[in-house]
Order: structure tokens, then C-alpha cells, then sequence
């Protein structure tokens, strides 16, 4: 007697690709308008409704102003002007750079 073993090589078919959803709750904050003053806005680093610190510091601006001003003989006076210089607001809360208001 011949017996005839016949062995079924099944694939197991029930792996089923995993999805996975990558949901990113992000809520975007505009960029705040800034002036040249303190802002009352809403930090996008801390969110965080926070009033600004305004720092005047001094840019390529200040000092192509003050190159232009040295032909005349006052090249220092840009640097003593707040409104030759950048206003840089930061977060009062957490510090972060909010903007420049030029
Ligand atoms: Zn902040």
C-alpha cells in the first residue's frame, strides 16, 4: 500500500496592514502684527496672552544709515535714534523672539 501524504503548506492570510493615523493636533497661530510699541498678543511658543518687550536693536539698516550719514559728519546719530534701529518683540512669559517690527 502507497500511502500519499499530501501537506498543504498554508500562508497564514490574516495580517492585515496597520494603519496608523498620525493625527497632529497642531493649532497654528497667526504671526502676530507687531508695532513699533508693546503688543498685547498671544505667544505662539507658550501660547501665553502676554504684552511684548520691545527691544531697538540695531540692524544693517543702522548702519547703512549711519554710512550714509558719515558723509555729512554724524555717522553716531542712527545709533542713538530708536527708529533707525529694528524693534525686536520677545514673550515676557517664556522670552521667545515673537517678531521684528522694522
Ligand atoms: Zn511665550
Amino acid at each position: 500500500m502507497n500511502s500519499i501524504s499530501i501537506s498543504r503548506t498554508s500562508t497564514p492570510s490574516g495580517s492585515q496592514p496597520i494603519t496608523s493615523w498620525l493625527y497632529s493636533a497642531v493649532t497654528i497661530i497667526p504671526s502676530p502684527i507687531l508695532g513699533p510699541t508693546a503688543q498685547s498678543v498671544i505667544c505662539p511658543s507658550c501660547r501665553s496672552p502676554i504684552t511684548t518687550e520691545v527691544k531697538a536693536e540695531t540692524t544693517t539698516k543702522t548702519h547703512f544709515i549711519a554710512l550714509l550719514l558719515c558723509l555729512v559728519g554724524c555717522c553716531c546719530l542712527p545709533y542713538c535714534i530708536d527708529s533707525c534701529k529694528a524693534r525686536n518683540h520677545y514673550c515676557t512669559h517664556c522670552n521667545a523672539f515673537l517678531g521684528t517690527y522694522n
